[in-house]
């Protein structure tokens, strides 16, 4: 798995200077982890020096909260930048052309000084402290119409605020944010395309969970970590050099866990049209390991929704990545979660997702039990996707396929012989015995080839899989963290 640590490393380097720039509390220095990779074997490292301290650095953004970076707040962003002293340090500019020098265009300039001036922005939005937030003891799982969900919702509002516009274009102010519904509330915003800017790419999450648990049930990775992941997504998209082609929506949806409300709220009255839309990308349970051994796995779901056109893309997308994203079809998503709204709808989607595991809809499911690590990848997936899609001449068309097909055999076996080999003596005796049984029929299935893949292969399959998820619900809630 050295894809994975590698990007991984590189992920963490870069976000956490989006981290710093934006939310650090501590001392800011010119960051040894930085200078290691800067200064070759053997040349000496500068004395780090701070360029502020305590209170000073809690702030390198907003600091006195008018919604605006100052000329002086904006200063104490440049001064980050050249206390990067051991690098290039490259031109802060209007890259957009709104005749403003943005956030974004300086945190964009920062990072292309970390590639040494290249043009190529690395993927910077990633940033945990999203997570830590919405995930915490305070917000009470984000159960819809509680102090704990508004609480969540202005925190994405703030975070979106700086680069995109409110779709609600009825209302005004952080209302433009907003979709109210019968006891939920979408949050809605948008990033203005280019010369597509009337076709639109949707990026969405379930911000909702649930309260009544015993304890707190934080919703660590169902789904702080989606919303993670399309914030990542976003920021991303907001640093591109230029504005992305087309329009992205990005939506955050609420009531989820009621029944897919607040998605279908907005599919029956959408704020852009759903012609227009030229797909829907998902993330629902990410950052989270099913077993041990398939912790570098993760799910795309329902690509054949946008033909081959849609699937290619995600498979150039975790190329880039190297995290293992096997596609299976929408019917392995089990309509349980937003996007299946987008699917009857007829728009192409994607769904990203870990499955429903042993933490699902636990008390346990906190911060403590997410792979960051993973997460990191998987947000930065969806922003090589969202890129591509916003940016490609040709848009995925709707396509109907067969709901199961012999690759989701292939790809479902990869799984399970990780299971198999590796994880069994983690079910109890009787459990272990039928996930060994589907993984001998799903051998079976894939050594007869795609010829023989028929009806009665195709049922094994589906119910193999029901089954082995209601198992792996069973086991106890451990984020499988330790390699
Ligand atoms: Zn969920």
């Amino acid at each position: 798995m050295t894809v994975r640590t590698s990007a991984m490393r590189r992920a963490f380097r870069v976000g956490s200077l989006g981290f710093l720039l934006a939310f650090g509390t501590s001392p800011l220095l010119s960051s040894p982890g930085m200078a290691v990779d800067a200064y070759p074997q053997g040349v000496a490292q500068p004395t780090p020096t701070p360029i502020c301290t305590g209170d000073e650095c809690a702030c390198p953004g907003d600091c006195d909260g008018d919604g605006a970076v100052g000329i002086s707040e904006l200063i104490r962003l440049v001064r980050i930048a050249l206390s990067l002293d051991a690098l290039a340090v490259c031109p802060v500019g209007d890259t957009s052309g709104d005749g403003a020098v943005s956030i974004g265009e300086i945190i964009a300039a920062v990072q292309r000084s970390l590639n040494g001036c290249g043009g190529e922005v690395p993927f910077s939005g990633f940033d945990p402290a999203d997570l830590t937030f919405l995930a915490s003891d305070e917000l009470d799982g984000r159960d819809n119409n509680t102090a704990g969900s508004i609480a969540a919702q202005q925190y994405i509002i703030d975070q979106l605020r700086g680069f995109a516009v409110g779709l609600n274009t009825a209302a005004s102010g952080d209302d433009a944010f907003k979709q109210t519904f019968p006891l939920g509330t979408n949050v809605l915003a948008m990033i203005p395309g280019g010369d597509l800017a009337e076709e639109y790419v949707v990026i969405g999450a379930h911000y909702d969970h649930f309260s009544g648990c015993v304890g707190v049930c934080n919703g660590a990775t169902d789904n702080a970590s989606g919303v993670v992941a399309v914030l990542a997504v976003a920021r991303g998209l907001a640093a591109l050099p230029q504005p992305p082609r087309r329009s992205v929506v990005l939506a955050f949806w609420d009531r989820e866990e009621d029944g897919l409300l607040g998605s279908r709220h907005y599919i029956q009255n959408p704020l852009v049209p759903i012609a227009d839309t030229v797909a829907y990308l998902n993330f629902d349970i990410q950052g989270a390991n099913l077993l041990p051994s398939v912790r570098d796995f993760s799910f795309a779901v329902g690509s054949e929704t946008g033909g081959a056109f849609l699937s290619d893309a995600v498979d150039d997308a975790v190329a880039a990545v190297g995290l293992q994203t096997l596609r299976v079809s929408s019917i392995f998503g089990q309509a349980r979660s937003d996007y299946i709204h987008f699917v009857n709808a007829r728009v192409p989607t994607v769904f990203f997702g870990d499955s429903t595991g042993p933490c699902y809809h636990e008390s346990g499911d906190d911060p403590e039990i997410v792979d960051i690590g993973k997460l990191a990848m998987q947000s930065e997936i969806g922003f090589e996707l969202a890129r591509y899609l916003a940016q490609t001449d040709e848009r995925p068309s709707f396509a109907t396929a067969p709901p199961v097909v012999f690759e989701d055999a292939e790809h479902l076996l990869e799984v399970f012989d990780q299971a198999v080999a590796n994880d069994l003596d983690l079910f109890a005796p009787a459990d272990a015995t039928v996930v060994e049984q589907f993984h001998t029929d799903l051998t079976a299935i894939v050594a007869a080839g795609p010829a023989a893949f028929d009806g009665p292969a195709i049922g094994t399959l589906l119910t193999g899989v029901a089954a082995a998820i209601e198992l792996l619900v069973e086991l106890p809630c451990d984020g499988f963290l330790e390699e």
